[in-house]
């Protein structure tokens, strides 16, 4: 089933998107069968599910992180991740900075290079619940600093966001341009201005099962699919 569920989700996704499947809450098998299917980039959203995977599955597999990160549990991905997609505080950046100093080592032995790649989440749904900066926010807060003296070992590769959980296509439109016209804004703002340029800072992460096909109409170059490809979690 996952590999007809991943053929049919990639004929729908155009070249230059990548995929993410998203495989929190699924066994090993589930992710072993997915990869025998040819994927290689799997996200996960719980520092002790990311850990265990990393360490029973095949090592040319690119993990990302895409769940709520406590500053506390950084140094549990950090020797492993290839991208961390929820990025949501100022200090969380700040640990990120600390622990891929930390796990030089690891890193450069896995990766040939220390930086930590991360996009920065956005919160533009209407859920209070769900987290991230807000886009003025955040604008203000890399306007503010200097990006390269303060998180030499990080890498911003761009933005991340979920749209609100209603059944309304119309309302994911909206809060993926929200997402877009804030890549833009740091793009054109505070990164340009600090050298950092579009080739670095080119990801747009956003679509999931139910709303990836509008991501795609709105210029997601990311998308990070379950349910689709893994069938229902049981939490
Ligand atoms: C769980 C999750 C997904 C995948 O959601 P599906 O609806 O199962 O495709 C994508 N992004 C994030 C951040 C998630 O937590």
């Amino acid at each position: 089933m996952i590999k007809e569920n991943l053929q049919s989700i990639r004929a729908t996704i155009p070249q230059g998107v990548t995929l993410v499947a998203v495989s929190k809450f699924h066994p090993v098998e589930a992710l072993q069968e997915a990869y025998d299917a040819g994927q290689r980039i799997f996200g996960e959203s719980r520092e002790n599910e990311f850990k265990a995977k990393v360490a029973v599955l095949p090592t040319d597999i690119e993990w990302h992180f895409i769940g709520h990160l406590q500053t506390n549990k950084v140094k549990y991905i950090a020797p492993y991740v290839s991208l961390i997609q929820s990025i949501d505080t100022e200090r969380l950046l700040d640990e990120v900075e600390r622990q891929a100093v930390r796990f030089e080592k690891e890193r450069v032995a896995r990766f040939g290079d220390a930086c930590i790649d991360v996009l920065l989440q956005l919160h533009v749904a209407q859920e209070e619940s769900k987290s991230g900066f807000f886009p003025d926010e955040l604008l203000q807060l890399l306007e503010n600093v200097n990006i390269r003296e303060r998180w030499p070992h990080v890498r911003l590769r761009g933005v991340m966001g979920m749209a609100s959980f209603v059944d309304d296509p119309n309302q994911w439109r909206k809060e993926f341009r929200q997402i877009r016209a804030c890549h833009s804004a740091l793009l054109d703002g505070p990164l340009k201005a600090q050298g950092i340029s579009s080739e670095q800072f080119n990801i747009l992460s956003y679509g999931m099962s139910d709303d990836y096909q509008v991501a795609i109409e709105e210029s997601t170059n990311m998308v990070r699919i379950g349910t689709s490809i893994f069938g229902h979690r049981e939490y």
